[in-house]
C-alpha cells in the first residue's frame, strides 16, 4: 500500500487495543471526546504528504510506490537535505508541538536499517534481517509507530538498567512455537493511542547477567496482553478559538505493561543478546535522529519567536526590554538553525554508503535546548502579562449584550480589533501556560534523556585534541 491518506489512518486506529485514559478503557479513540483532536490532527499530516507530494514522497526503491520521504535511507548530503524538507513540512504541521508524528520513528527505522551490520553482530544475523524487513514494512504500509526504551523508575538508587531478578522491567520470560513470552512494564509511549504498532528497542546499556532484559521487538497495539495507561489528558475539546492548540495537539503519553504478550518470531529484532543490545544505540542512532528532532525545536522555536512578537505588537509594547527578550528567542533560532545546517553539511559516509550528520552539533544542540525552550516560556509569559488572560472567549465574543462592550474595551493598539487581540493572547497562553504547554515543557526536558546525562554524554565523548594542545603550549613553553 502507498502513503496513506488521513482517513485510511483513522481506519486503521479503529482495531482493537487496550487504552485505559482517566479511569475508563477507551473503545473508539478516534470519537472520545480527549482524544478525537489529535487523531483528526494526525490524519491531517497523513493528508499533508499528499499535498506536498513533491517535497513529502518519494518512490519506494524496491516496489516503486509513493513512501513518505521520512524513511528515506539517506546516500549524500543532497538526501538529508531532501529529508529536511520534508521534516519541516511535517514539524510546520504542529509547529513542533507533536514530537513524536509518526516521522520520529520512520527516520529512526530508516537509520536503523541504513546500518543493519550494527545489528547483526555476536550471531544475530537474523534479528538484524528481521529489522530490514520490519523496516520495508512500516514505509510500505505507512504505519504509525509508538516506542518505549527506559524500564520504569522505582528505587532510583538502583541505577538506571535491570539487574537479573527485576520482576518490574521488560523481560523474555519463555519460549513458543512461534516466538518468546515477554511481561513486565516500560516507559514512556508517546502517540500510544494514535499508534498502529509499538516498537521496543534500546534504552540504557544493560549490566552483565541482564541478558533476559535485551529486547527489541515491534508488535501490533492490539496484541493481547498489551495494556496502555495514558496520563490525564491536556487536550481542551470545546474549539480552536479559545483553545487553538490543546484542541489538537495533545499526542498523549502512555505507561506501557506486558502482561504475557507473545513476540512472534519474525517480529523480533534482539532476542537476549546482550551485546547487541549495548552496541546498537552506541552508533549511528544519534545522529541520525537528531535532525528530525533539531528540525522540529527550530520550528518551535521559531513559532515561538513568532508568537511574542506578535504580542507584543498587538499592544504596541516594543520598549527596549521586551525587545531584549524578544531578540533571545531570535537567537535561540539562529543558534539551532545553525547547528543543523553544520550537521548536515557536515555529514560523512558512515563506511558502508549511509550518511550521518555530524554528532558535534547536536550533542552540544539537544543538552542546551531543554533550557531553551523553558525559558522562551518564561518570556512569553513576561511580555504577555496580565494581558494574557484578558481574553473572551469564543462565547463571550459571541454574546450580544457583551459583545458591543468588548468592542469597545478589550481592543488592541492601532486597528487591532478585539477579536485579533483575544486571539493572540490566547495563542500565547496556550502555548506557554496552558496545561499542554506544562506538558510540553516536561517533553522537551526529557524526550531523549535528561539535561544532566547530554551534557555528560557531550563531555565525555568531545574531541579534546585541539583544546589540549592549546592549553598544553603554556604548560608545556620553557620558562626563563
Ligand atoms: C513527556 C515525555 C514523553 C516521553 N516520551 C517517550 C517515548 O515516547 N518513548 C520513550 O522511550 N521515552 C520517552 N520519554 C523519555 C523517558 O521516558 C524518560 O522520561 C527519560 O528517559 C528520562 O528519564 P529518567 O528518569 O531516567 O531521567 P534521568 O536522566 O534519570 O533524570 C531524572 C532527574 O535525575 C537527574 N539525574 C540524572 N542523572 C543523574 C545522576 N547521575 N545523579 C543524580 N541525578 C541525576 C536529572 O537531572 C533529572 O533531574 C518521554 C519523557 C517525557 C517526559
Amino acid at each position: 500500500m502507498p502513503a496513506r491518506t488521513g482517513a485510511q489512518f483513522l481506519k486503521g486506529l479503529q482495531g482493537d487495543r487496550e487504552v485505559w485514559l482517566d479511569g475508563e478503557q477507551v473503545t473508539n479513540v478516534v470519537e472520545h471526546t480527549s482524544l478525537s483532536g489529535a487523531a483528526h490532527a494526525l490524519a491531517e499530516v497523513y493528508d499533508l504528504q499528499h499535498e506536498h507530494a513533491d517535497c513529502c514522497l518519494m518512490p519506494d526503491p524496491e516496489t516503486g510506490e509513493n513512501i513518505n520521504v521520512s524513511h528515506l535511507i539517506p546516500h549524500s548530503v543532497e538526501d538529508l537535505r531532501q529529508r529536511h524538507a520534508c521534516l519541516e513540512k511535517i514539524a510546520e504541521y504542529s509547529v513542533g508541538l507533536m514530537g513524536r508524528t509518526p516521522d520520529y520513528l520512520n527516520v529512526t527505522y530508516a537509520g536503523f536499517a541504513g546500518r543493519a551490520e550494527e545489528w547483526a553482530i555476536n550471531g544475530n544475523e537474523q534479528g538484524a534481517e528481521n529489522l530490514v524487513d520490519y523496516q520495508k514494512k512500516l514505509r510500505r504500509e505507512d504505519l504509525s509507530l509508538t516506542h518505549t526504551l527506559v524500564q520504569p523508575t522505582i528505587d532510583k538508587a538502583l541505577g538506571d538498567a535491570p539487574h537479573a531478578g527485576n520482576t518490574v522491567a521488560l523481560r523474555k520470560i519463555g519460549d513458543t512455537a512461534n516466538g518468546i513470552i515477554v511481561s513486565g512494564a516500560r516507559v514512556l509511549s508517546t502517540l500510544a493511542p494514535f499508534a498502529d504498532e509499538l516498537a521496543v528497542y534500546p534504552g540504557h546499556p544493560l549490566p552483565e547477567g541482564a541478558d533476559d532484559y535485551a529486547l527489541s521487538f515491534c508488535i501490533p497495539m492490539s496484541t493481547p496482553g498489551l495494556k496502555f495507561i495514558c496520563r490525564d489528558s491536556c487536550s481542551r475539546p470545546s474549539n480552536l478559538f479559545d483553545y487553538p492548540l490543546s484542541h489538537r495537539f495533545d499526542e498523549q503519553d502512555a505507561f506501557v505493561i506486558f502482561d504475557r504478550v507473545e513476540i512472534p518470531r519474525d517480529r523480533i529484532h534482539i532476542d537476549c543478546n546482550l551485546e547487541v543490545y549495548n552496541f546498537v544505540m552506541s552508533q549511528s542512532w544519534w545522529q541520525n535522529i537528531m535532525q528530525q528532532t533539531t528540525v522540529r525545536a527550530l520550528t518551535k522555536l521559531e513559532f515561538a519567536w513568532g508568537i511574542a512578537t506578535r504580542m507584543v505588537d498587538v499592544i504596541n509594547a516594543n520598549q527596549p526590554p521586551t525587545l531584549q527578550m524578544l531578540g533571545e528567542i531570535w537567537s535561540y533560532v539562529e543558534m539551532t538553525r545553525a547547528c543543523l545546517t553544520a550537521a548536515v553539511e557536515g555529514a560523512k559516509d558512515a563506511g558502508n554508503g549511509v550518511w550521518l550528520p555530524d554528532s558535534r552539533p547536536f550533542s552540544a544542540i539537544r543538552a542546551t535546548m531543554p533550557g531553551w525552550m523553558l525559558r522562551v516560556n518564561e518570556i512569553i509569559r513576561q511580555v504577555g502579562s496580565h494581558n494574557i488572560f484578558t481574553t473572551p472567549s469564543r462565547g463571550e465574543l459571541d454574546d450580544p449584550g457583551l459583545r458591543p462592550l468588548i468592542d469597545h474595551y478589550l481592543t488592541g493598539a492601532g486597528d487591532v480589533d478585539a477579536e485579533t487581540r483575544a486571539r493572540v493572547f490566547r495563542l500565547g497562553w496556550d502555548f506557554a501556560g496552558s496545561a499542554l504547554a506544562i506538558r510540553n515543557e516536561q517533553y522537551e526536558r526529557f524526550y531523549l534523556g535528561s539535561s544532566s546525562r547530554n551534557y555528560v554524554v557531550a563531555q565525555t565523548s568531545a574531541d579534546r585534541t585541539r583544546a589540549e594542545r592549546l592549553v598544553d603550549r603554556f604548560l608545556q613553553e620553557e620558562i626563563s
